[in-house]
């Protein structure tokens, strides 16, 4: 490392080091420590919480001109530091530099700078004498604190996502990223230390099941938005129960891809190859359920097999690598036990990849399974790795019948040279998003969350600023 790494959490204006048990965080491209951590004890998850308790009076009231100042400068410095930045973030998870330097970092630095735009910039419904001799007005205002629980697949990006619309709607909050890629936070709250007042932004390190339960456990945490698994969103749920806490939960995904016969099979093959294995498939939107009309589908089996096969995995720093290592041994492994117990199906054909990289670090081989069936666990359970099923459809009611046929319900799309039917077929599908002849195209404009077993919720957009903020009557009699 070029830079001193930060290991010591921030609770108010102190960094301090964990008094809990280590974490050792290591590089998935080797499999080697790069450092332990200690986690945040009990009492520090405590104190982190009642610091964000104390800043929230001022930080509530501080005009959102001044506090989307400070979200501009923390914009400008990510800018400044983004080679350190992306140095971090790829060494933690794997992911190619390159990618994190050119694609992530200035997606983070823009939703900064987004919700300090839109929270200078909300409309609502208009003041007036709804009620004879009496004015009434709807303010907006913030929650309180807010615990941010971040997964490990963008480490960054999913606490810009958190922190931004919540610290812009004025609230206070207490980030805990995952256990497994803790770096590029403590970078994060070195910046945000130096702009913010005292206890507006804290940082605790753990894991779950002690530190996040912790966390969402403190009665004075007003509201916990969290991004990770179904079973976690449910235990957050169990946890925001007793004092009826609000919550924002993005969970996973297993979005469909519905290609019809009359799509650009080139383009499609091409977006399948980038987004259905960026950051090696551990992606919520990673475009992974495929579903291909009949009459192209041997066609498309056999480009796509030929494409997949040719995606460069490697390390980090790479020349041209387009794909790293899963997360841990733990995920390769489960993502190995999705292809073995998928390919020992006689109707299933691995057409690429399926098997494990042998040697140090945890790759997985770009993978293709095709011949897959609307029942089998590979259609139905995200695999959260490089793995893409393809299943060929009759007719447009089968693929959205199908499509729709899933607990998930957050990303998908459809492809087709017919407007009409694009437009048919994105009106029935029930996922927080679908888009048309293209995939994974996130802005911070436009609201991206789940339905049904992805949960509720939206990151980015100005749904976000009002998901981290209340509506409130004041009526005044005259
Ligand atoms: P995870 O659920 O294991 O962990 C997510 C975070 O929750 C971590 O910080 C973890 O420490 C914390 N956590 C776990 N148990 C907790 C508890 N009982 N109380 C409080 N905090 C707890 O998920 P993961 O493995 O880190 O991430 C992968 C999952 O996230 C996948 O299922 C993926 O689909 C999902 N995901 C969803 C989106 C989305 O936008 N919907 C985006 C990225 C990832």
């Amino acid at each position: 490392m070029e830079h001193p790494l930060n290991t010591r959490m921030l609770i108010g204006d102190d960094f301090v080091v964990g008094q809990g048990d280590k974490e050792r965080i290591l590089d998935p491209a080797t499999g080697g420590l790069i450092v332990e951590i200690a986690s945040a004890s009990p009492a520090q998850v405590e104190e982190a919480v009642a610091a964000a308790q104390a800043a929230f009076p001022a930080w509530g009231r501080t005009p959102p001109r001044e506090r989307a100042g400070m979200l501009l400068q923390l914009a400008d410095a990510i800018d400044a530091h983004a080679p350190e930045f992306a140095q971090l973030e790829s060494l933690n998870c794997g992911k190619p530099h390159h990618l994190v330097l050119n694609d992530e970092l200035p997606a983070v630095a823009d939703v900064f700078r987004f919700f300090a735009g839109a929270v200078r910039a909300q409309t609502g419904a208009l003041a007036g004498e709804y009620l004879a001799g009496h004015t009434s007005m709807v303010r907006r205002d913030p929650l309180g604190v807010v615990a941010s629980i971040a997964p490990w697949n963008y480490p960054l990006l999913m606490a810009a996502w958190k922190m931004a619309p919540a610290l812009a709607a004025g609230n206070t909050v207490v980030l805990k990223p995952s256990e497994l890629t803790p770096l590029s936070a403590l970078k994060l709250a070195e910046l945000a230390a130096a702009l913010f007042p005292p206890g507006v932004f804290n940082l605790v390190l753990g894991n779950g099941a002690s530190v996040g339960a912790t966390l969402i456990s403190r009665p004075q945490v007003r509201m916990i938005s969290i991004t990770g698994d179904i079973a976690t969103g449910q235990r957050v749920l169990e946890a925001a129960t007793p004092t009826l806490k609000r919550t924002h939960l993005e969970l996973g995904g297993k979005a469909p891809v519905i290609i019809f016969d009359d799509a650009d099979l080139e383009a499609a093959v091409e977006a399948i190859r980038a987004f259905g294995y960026y950051n090696a498939g551990q992606d919520c939107t990673a475009a992974c359920r495929l579903y291909v009309q009949k009459g192209v589908y041997a066609r498309f089996v056999a480009d796509l097999g030929h494409a997949v096969s040719s995606i460069r995995y490697g390390r980090q720093d790479r020349e041209g690598v387009e794909m790293g290592p899963l997360i841990s041994g733990r995920q390769r492994d489960r993502v190995a036990g999705f292809v073995e117990r998928a390919a020992q199906q006689a109707h299933i054909d691995v057409v690429a990849g399926g098997a494990v990289v042998e040697g140090p670090g945890f790759f997985y081989l770009p993978t293709v399974l095709a011949g897959a069936r609307q029942d089998d666990e590979i259609v139905r359970r995200e695999v959260f790795g490089p793995v893409v099923s393809v299943t060929p459809f009759d007719d447009e009611m089968q693929a959205v019948a199908w499509a729709n046929d899933s607990d998930y319900a957050l990303a998908s799309s459809v492809w087709t040279s017919d407007a009409g039917r694009a437009m048919r077929v994105s009106a029935q599908l029930q996922y927080g998003c679908t888009w048309v002849n293209t995939h994974f195209m996130l802005l911070s404009e436009m609201p991206h969350g789940g339905m049904k077993h992805s949960g509720y919720g939206k990151d980015l957009s100005i749904s976000a600023l009002e998901d981290y903020s209340c509506i409130r009557h004041i009526m005044l009699k005259h």
